[in-house]
Formats: structure tokens, C-alpha cells, sequence
């Protein structure tokens, strides 16, 4: 018998609360709860208040809004948000996972709402709190908070998207005005890209090359007004309407040219450098390429939150599919879900998307701890994981859309709107190819240093019969090697750019298979810190679920480095299949995808419902 019992009502996570209360902590009811939490794994009450806030008619999206309406709903959705005060900018740097959590609700509903705030309160925002004195956060945190200053992040231009240290504006200091004069040199020097700048946004974080008493010192960061509180916008700044967009044009994005705007020597985001008023430079970070690191190091927050968006909307995504899936009959008494195919392409991304939760979930909290010893490593994984979670979001909604056949691409289904609206997820805050090598460039310097020691495959035997402890030495085994092969085909081709240019490919795959490693030893130890059984055991096989289909999809390199036999590589094959299997024939699957948490405002496909009700209203 099949399952398909899994009605609208059981999936908001406020039933879930009340039943818990009510049966103890025990017991079948209890697990979504305790899943939830631990994928969550931080303020679930304050995200139950953003989802109540969010199902008001204000948040339902009308996809036969015009351009400019998309715009202007999209703006009075920040406001209604920022007025119920969830959260103060100043959190960025005092209570980040308050910030976080109160802007992560917005991706599971809205891609344009999620980024208009993000870059108001995070890249915008954030940049203020974390870069910013006192001075400044006098002057724009309560009118940022309220949304009275809607905010912009000036970084790319036209001539420079991923090379932010080329960027081209200019920022003089004039001792004798104590003022700062910002100029776009060339057109390829204009301000490209910035959300908000070609209608709302007033206050902009202007990335911009300082000069002072004829010395350049790298790139630094000013606040700067492009518009007056009547919208109006300001002299010396020249700014064009980006245009229609393929997707999200909920999002003002503009162009933006200075010709000698002066802004005051306050403007300058001086926590991390200072200028005196005779023109005097002076920063507590000597080196220019770590100081670099710290003006753009806002950024980091803006990737984990464009990461998370990524696993919360492909929660959505998951549950419409899975549900339809459930209950959607084909050929005799079968449901699609019967098909190995269906199974393999909806629950192998199900079990990633609790991977990837959870390896965010452990780069977060090391963020919020703040310790400057992690810092290295908290950049280096945050762009792992932006690129890993958004190139997994693209292939897991395709699936999605795919299992839901037709009905994938109904508007109204969800699906295909999460799927186009977040396809610049794998550009922004950072391209996803340019990211990984981030991620990667360590792990081959680090492997250059033992690359005289050998290096052996794990033993079969490896792991004492545990598949998840086998899974892991392989995953750790297959990073090394990459790196430690990326290390000597670089040194052969001459040891310098060129060579690495020349190398990329492996490059990029030391970067995941080292992201992969990580998520999996991630989700191991969420799932060993579950003591009951309920929830413990759709934990275990999604987790089981995740090694093989790793292994699985990597069977090549491990045949070839002989970490692997033929018969274990058909195995892994079988064993991905079995657990698919055990998921959809037991409880376990509803479990997974009630331990989602996803509220009722964020399910609205008529497919995740009733399917045969369509086109009866
Ligand atoms: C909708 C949207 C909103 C945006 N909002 C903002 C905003 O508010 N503020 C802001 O400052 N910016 C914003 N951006 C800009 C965004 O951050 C850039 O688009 C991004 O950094 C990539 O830069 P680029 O578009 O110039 O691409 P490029 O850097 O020109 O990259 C083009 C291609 O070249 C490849 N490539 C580039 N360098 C390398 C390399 N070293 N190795 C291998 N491959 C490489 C990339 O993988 C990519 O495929 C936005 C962009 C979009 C599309």
C-alpha cells in the first residue's frame, strides 16, 4: 500500500510544536519536530513569527504583475518585513544567527523579496555594521532597519565582476575640503549590476580605489548617498535602469556613474582604515591584499545566505514533487514514484539537501563564534558551499520539474518559478567557478607540502564494515589525491598561473570533492547526536543515502586510483537503489520531508495538495 497521506495540514511546523507539547517528547509525532530543529538548528521560534508575518495576502506573489508592479510589490514586501522589526542590522555583526534566520524565511517563499533584502540588509546593511563606527551606525541602522533608507552595494562594474581588485572608481582625499571626490573613470568603470539603484535605493556601500597624499591604498568602502530622502538623485551620481531581466525584475538593478561627487571624509567605512583630516592613511592590517580580504569580507554572510536559499528553496521544490509523486497515478495501478528513476532522482537530492543543511549549519555557527582563528576557514567553505549548494539547487529542480512532468511547468505548481527566478544564484555573491578555487588553492598548497609521502587508498576493509566511516575515509582519500594531482600537473606545466589556468578542471574538483567530504562528515555527526529512534532512523538512511550516491557518482576516479573494486562499484550502484527503496516503502520518506518544517504560506501548488481538484475552482 501506498502512502499518500501526506495532507497540507501536517506539514506546518505550528501543528507540529502543539503535538509535541502535547505527547511529550517521544513517539512518532516527535520526530518531524526534532529533525526539524536539528536541521534548522538555531531560533525557531523568531522564524515561526517570520512565517506567520509572511502569510499575510501582502507575501501571496501575482505572476501577472507588470514590470514596474513586480518592483514596486517587491519594495512593499521589504518594508512590511522591516517594520516588524525581527531583527536589527547591528545583529550582522552582534546576533548573526538572529540575522540569518529572520532573512533565510524569505527564500522559501519569494526569490525577490529574498535578494531585495538581502542586499539591503545584508550586502548593504552588514557592510555598514561590520565595516562601519559608531558614527555611522548612529547615523544608518535605525533608517536602514525601518527600511526609511533603502540600501544598494556598489561593487561590480561593468569592466570587473569577479577581479574586484581591478575595480576602476576612484575616491581622492582633498585635505582642503576634508572631502572624498568619487569618479567613474571610464564607462567600463561604472557600477553594473547593483540591486536597487535604478528606482528605490537611497544609501549605497561604494567600493571604490582610495588615493591619499598621492599614495593608492586599495580597495575601501564608502557610504554614499545616490538619492535624497525624496528620492531625488543626487548630483555628480548618474544612474540607468539595468532593464528587463530574464527573471526576478522584482529587483531594481542599475547602473551607476560618479563625476566628481564629493562625500564627506565620515563617509569613508573606517573601521579597518582611517584617514585624519590632513590626509594621514593609517589601518590596523598592514598587509593590502589581507586588508583587500576584509573590505569584501562581508561578502561572506551574502554566500552562506544565497547558499541556504538554495537547500530551503529546493525544500520546496522537494516536498511538491515528492507529495505529487506520492499520488499521481501512470500506467495501471503504479504511481510515478514507483519508478527506480523517480526515486533516484527526487530522494538522492533529498538526502543532499540534509547534507548541505547541515555542513551550513556548522560554517554558520563557526561564523557567529567569530574566532579570528577560524576566519581563513570560514571564507574557504563558505564559497565551497555557495557553489556546491547552487549548482546542486539547479540540478535538483530540474528533477523536480521533470518528475512533476507537465504540471512542473504550470506557474502555479511553484517549481519552475524557484527554478528560473534563482537561476543567478550560481553568479552572484560570487561566481561559482571563481569560488571554488577559493576553496580548492589551499588544499593543493597544503597538498604540495606532503606531496613526497605516498598516499594509499583506504582498505577495503577500511571503515570496519561501516559504510558511512568506508564512505568517509574514500571521500577524504579522493580529495587528497586531487589535490596532491592538481599540485603536480601545475608544477610540471611551469608552477605559475598559466599552469593553474591550464589545470582548473581539477582544480574545481579538489574544491567539491573536498565540500562533499566535509557535508558528509557534517551530517554524521548531526545524525549521531539523535538519540531517539523515530527520528534517528530516516536520519540514518537519508545519511547512507548521501555516502553511496557520492560514491556512486565519483566510481570512475575510484576504480581508477584503485580505491575501489569492481564489485564494490556495483554495489554502491545497488546500494543507492535499496535505499531509495527503503525510503519511499516506509514511513521514513513522510518523516524527511515533515522534517522540513516548511509552512503552510510557503506550499502552494495545487499539485502538493489535491492534484485532481485542478481547474476545479
Ligand atoms: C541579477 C544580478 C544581480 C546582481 N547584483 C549585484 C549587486 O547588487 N551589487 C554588485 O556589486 N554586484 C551585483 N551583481 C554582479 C555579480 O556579483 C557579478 O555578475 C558576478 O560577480 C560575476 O561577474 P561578471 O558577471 O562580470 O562575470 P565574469 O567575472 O565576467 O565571469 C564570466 C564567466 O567567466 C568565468 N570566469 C571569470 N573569471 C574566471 C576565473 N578566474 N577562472 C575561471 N573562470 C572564470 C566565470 O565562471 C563566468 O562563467 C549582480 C549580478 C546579477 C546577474
Amino acid at each position: 500500500m501506498h502512502e499518500t497521506d501526506m495532507s497540507p495540514h501536517t506539514t506546518s511546523i505550528v501543528p507540529m510544536v502543539a503535538a509535541r507539547r502535547r505527547r511529550g517528547a517521544s513517539g512518532w509525532t516527535h520526530a518531524p519536530q526534532v529533525i526539524y530543529e536539528l536541521l534548522t538548528g538555531h531560533h525557531v521560534d523568531l522564524r515561526e513569527r517570520v512565517f506567520a508575518l509572511l502569510s499575510e495576502p501582502l507575501f501571496v506573489t501575482n505572476p501577472y504583475d507588470s514590470f514596474h508592479a513586480l518592483r514596486e510589490n517587491t519594495l512593499a514586501r521589504l518594508k512590511r518585513f522591516s517594520e516588524a522589526h525581527f531583527f536589527s542590522t547591528i545583529d550582522y555583526v552582534r546576533d548573526p544567527l538572529k540575522f540569518a534566520a529572520a532573512v533565510e524565511c524569505l527564500a522559501f517563499l519569494d526569490y525577490n523579496l529574498s535578494i531585495k533584502a538581502g542586499v539591503h540588509f545584508t550586502l548593504c546593511g552588514g557592510t555598514v555594521a561590520k565595516l562601519g563606527t559608531r558614527k555611522h551606525h548612529e547615523e544608518f541602522i535605525p533608517r536602514l532597519d525601518s527600511c526609511d533608507l533603502p540600501g544598494c552595494f556598489g561593487m561590480t562594474e561593468l569592466g570587473h565582476g569577479s577581479n574586484v581588485s581591478g575595480i576602476e572608481t576612484s575616491a581622492e582625499y582633498d585635505p582642503s575640503t576634508e572631502s572624498f571626490v568619487i569618479n567613474t573613470p571610464n564607462d567600463a568603470a561604472s557600477k553594473f549590476w547593483i540591486g536597487g539603484a535604478a528606482q528605490h535605493g537611497k544609501l549605497c556601500t561604494v567600493f571604490a580605489q582610495l588615493t591619499t597624499q598621492g599614495t593608492a591604498q586599495g580597495v575601501h568602502v564608502f557610504a554614499v548617498r545616490i538619492r535624497d530622502d525624496d528620492g531625488r538623485v543626487v548630483p555628480g551620481v548618474r544612474i540607468e535602469d539595468c532593464g528587463h531581466k530574464m527573471v526576478l525584475n522584482g529587483v531594481d538593478n542599475g547602473r551607476i556613474w560618479f563625476q566628481n561627487l564629493k562625500v564627506p571624509r565620515d563617509a569613508l567605512l573606517d573601521k579597518m582604515a582611517q584617514v585624519d583630516r590632513d590626509g594621514t592613511y593609517s589601518s590596523p592590517i598592514a598587509n593590502k591584499s589581507t586588508r583587500f580580504g576584509v573590505m569584501i569580507g562581508g561578502l561572506i554572510v551574502g554566500r552562506l545566505l544565497i547558499a541556504q536559499g538554495a537547500v530551503d528553496a529546493s525544500k520546496v521544490a522537494l516536498a511538491i514533487a515528492i507529495r505529487y509523486s506520492r499520488s499521481r497515478p501512470q500506467f495501471g495501478d503504479r504511481i510515478v514514484m514507483d519508478y527506480v528513476t523517480h526515486q533516484r532522482r527526487l530522494l538522492v537530492p533529498l538526502s543532499n539537501v540534509y547534507a548541505l543543511g547541515f555542513a551550513l549549519l556548522d560554517v554558520k555557527r563557526m561564523h557567529a563564534r567569530g574566532d579570528a582563528g577560524e576566519s581563513r576557514l570560514v571564507h574557504e567553505r563558505s564559497c565551497g558551499l555557495k557553489a556546491l549548494a547552487t549548482w546542486s539547487r539547479v540540478e535538483t529542480m530540474q528533477y523536480c520539474r521533470e518528475c512533476c512532468g507537465g504540471q512542473g511547468y504550470l506557474t502555479a505548481n511553484q517549481i519552475c518559478v524557484f527554478k528560473t527566478d534563482m537561476d543567478v544564484d550560481v553568479t552572484f555573491e560570487g561566481d561559482n567557478t571563481v569560488l571554488m578555487q577559493q576553496t580548492a588553492r589551499p588544499l593543493i598548497t597544503a597538498a604540495a607540502k606532503n606531496a613526497g609521502s605516498m598516499l594509499s587508498p583506504p582498505a577495503t576493509g577500511h571503515g570496519g564494515g561501516c559504510p558511512i566511516r568506508r564512505a568517509q575515509a574514500l571521500m577524504d582519500f579522493r580529495t587528497d589525491a586531487l589535490a596532491r594531482q592538481a599540485h603536480v600537473e601545475i608544477a610540471r606545466a611551469g608552477g605559475d598561473e598559466a599552469a593553474m589556468n591550464q589545470n582548473l578542471d581539477i582544480v574545481i574538483d579538489v574544491g567539491h570533492a573536498s565540500m562533499e567530504a566535509f557535508a558528509l562528515r557534517c551530517f554524521t555527526d548531526a545524525a549521531a547526536s539523535v538519540v531517539d529512534a523515530a527520528p534517528r532512523e530516516p536520519l540514518m538512511t537519508a545519511l547512507r543515502l548521501y555516502a553511496a550516491s557520492r560514491l556512486e557518482r565519483a566510481t570512475k576516479f575510484y576504480l581508477e586510483y584503485g580505491a575501489m573494486r569492481a564489485s564494490e562499484a556495483a554495489q554502491v550502484r545497488k546500494d543507492v537503489n535499496s535505499l531509495c527503496g527503503e525510503l519511499v516503502s516506509s514511513r521514513q520518506l513522510e518523516l524527511l520531508v515533515e522534517g522540513f518544517g516548511l509552512p503552510e504560506c510557503a506550499i502552494r501548488a495545487p499539485i502538493a495538495k489535491d492534484w485532481r481538484a485542478l481547474g476545479r475552482s
